[in-house]
């Protein structure tokens, strides 16, 4: 018989579909019932060390292996009490939408087919939901990383080895990596009490560059900061970046995202004047990992930057490669996935207003553990909470400070041993930070009391 993957037994293999599809549905509906997070067992680590399989298992043992050691073993995000880090928490929607976008498979370069159009109607929806320009240019990508990249990569495109590059010392760590490959030099602004770039430090420092033969370029700007959801002053920074003919990015990984609510907008004020953006469906819009977004209203330079057609994929009048491969020459990837098509089905079944109401949720059910934790003696907010992410201290007055950061350390670490739930950590001005971040559909009110009672317990004991 000629060699194919496909089974062999196509009921038998339909039939196995069926189970794993139940399965998986239980999982999602059932993802409270679980521990919010659960150390992986030795014998699970043991099991799943295996000799390269030459020869077949069958799909029915894989994907019995799978589910026995693979499945109840996640790092938690899709748990109710699942607040550690930004990440987001999917939807069963989404991942109806992989498992289509998979079955379809299609090469999502360009080429004349639907997926490149819904792609397109995407990408159109996001620039209106950012309020950017009709003519804006976009591009999917993998991560608020990648799309951070590209963003630099267009701003700084002919400015390769100079030129400069300012943004706070609070921009996530994405900087870094994009500064080593780009080879970017970058002077990192100092911060004011709300952890937002100090404008006035921002304007002498590109005075002095200035007066010093540097050549100013770009500005980086956090719509929402990684550790405290910090958001720079979008607004004076677009006007101070117009005057001084510099490029503003915004990473607005999450944050970004709350320009879907007209309540929470003002606070993002300033935000289409940037020349460039960089975002997550993954983390507040819920999509299952990974989709994330550029737009730029500098389309030409965009294209400019990637473009790179060969010639067998030089674009026809008709037939498959009609239209060309325009997604291709807007980013890093040639193959691309059909990742348009979990944002394009979340965004029709659920539409802009249902999105935007969890994204307030999850605000003000922020605001409220906050108020909570700044009315209590025996906690203490560590940094002021604009929006979804929170970040304090168990600080009980009988508690020397110079215990407190071992003793919330060992507190993060009880927390999330015990399953409740997951907090992540931070350090902020020195001092050890308990960190609550929100971007979590499943949260009800009373996961934050289960929260709170939770670490009540553990803090008694630890103090
Ligand atoms: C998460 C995050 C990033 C990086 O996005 P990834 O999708 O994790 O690569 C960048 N900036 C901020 C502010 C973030 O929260």
């Amino acid at each position: 018989m000629a060699k194919s993957l496909d089974p062999t037994d196509w009921p038998a293999f339909r039939a196995l579909g069926h189970r794993l599809l139940d399965e998986i549905m239980d999982y999602m509906e059932q993802a409270r019932e679980r521990p919010a997070w659960r150390p992986l067992p030795e014998a699970t680590r043991g099991a799943l060390r295996e000799s390269l399989p030459m020869d077949p298992q069958g799909e029915e043992r894989a994907c019995a292996a799978f589910m026995e050691h693979v499945l109840p073993y996640p790092q938690g995000s899709t748990h109710p009490r699942f607040w550690g880090w930004v990440q987001g928490s999917g939807t069963p929607l989404g991942m109806l939408a992989d498992m289509m976008a998979s079955g379809m498979n299609p090469m999502l370069a360009g080429f004349q087919q639907a997926p490149a159009v819904v792609e397109k109607q995407v990408l159109a929806w996001l620039a209106e939901l950012m309020a950017f320009p009709d003519d804006a240019s976009g591009v999917l990508c993998s991560s608020g990383t990648m799309a951070n990249f590209l963003g630099l990569a267009v701003a700084m495109r002919e400015w390769a080895g100079s030129g400069r590059v300012y943004c706070s010392d609070e921009t996530h760590g994405w900087m870094r990596k994009a500064a080593a490959l780009l080879r970017l030099d970058v002077r990192r602004i100092p911060v004011d009490r709300e952890f937002r770039i100090s404008l006035p430090a921002l304007r002498a420092a590109l005075e002095e560059d200035r007066a010093a033969g540097i050549v100013p370029v770009c500005v980086v700007a956090n719509a929402g900061t990684v550790n405290t959801g910090a958001i720079d002053p979008l607004e004076e920074l677009g006007l101070l970046c117009a005057s001084q003919g510099l490029w503003l990015h915004v990473d607005g990984a999450f944050g970004a995202l709350a320009h879907l609510s007209p309540a929470l907008r003002p606070l993002l004020e300033g935000l289409p004047r940037a020349d460039s953006l960089a975002f997550d469906l993954h983390k507040w819009f819920s999509a299952p990992i990974d989709c994330a977004c550029l737009l730029t209203r500098h389309a030409a330079r965009h294209r400019a930057t990637f473009a790179s057609t060969p010639s067998y994929m030089a674009p026809t009048d008709r037939g498959v490669l009609a239209g060309g491969v325009p997604f291709a020459d807007l980013g890093i990837d040639l193959t691309r996935d059909f990742k348009a098509l979990k944002v394009w089905l979340s965004l029709k079944a659920y539409g802009v207003r249902h999105h935007a109401a969890v994204i307030e949720q999850n605000v003000k059910d922020a605001q409220c553990f906050a108020a909570q934790i700044g009315a209590r003696g025996d906690f203490e907010l560590l940094a002021p909470a604009p929006l979804n992410i929170v970040c304090f201290r168990y600080a009980p007055a009988r508690l020397p400070p110079a215990r407190l950061d071992a003793v919330n350390q060992e507190l993060l670490l009880r927390l999330q041993e015990s399953g409740v739930a997951v907090l992540s950590s931070t350090i902020l001005r020195g001092q050890f930070a308990l960190r609550m971040a929100n971007v979590n559909h499943r949260t009800r009110p009373e996961d934050f009391d289960m929260l709170l009672a939770t670490l009540l317990e553990l803090g008694a004991v630890l103090s």
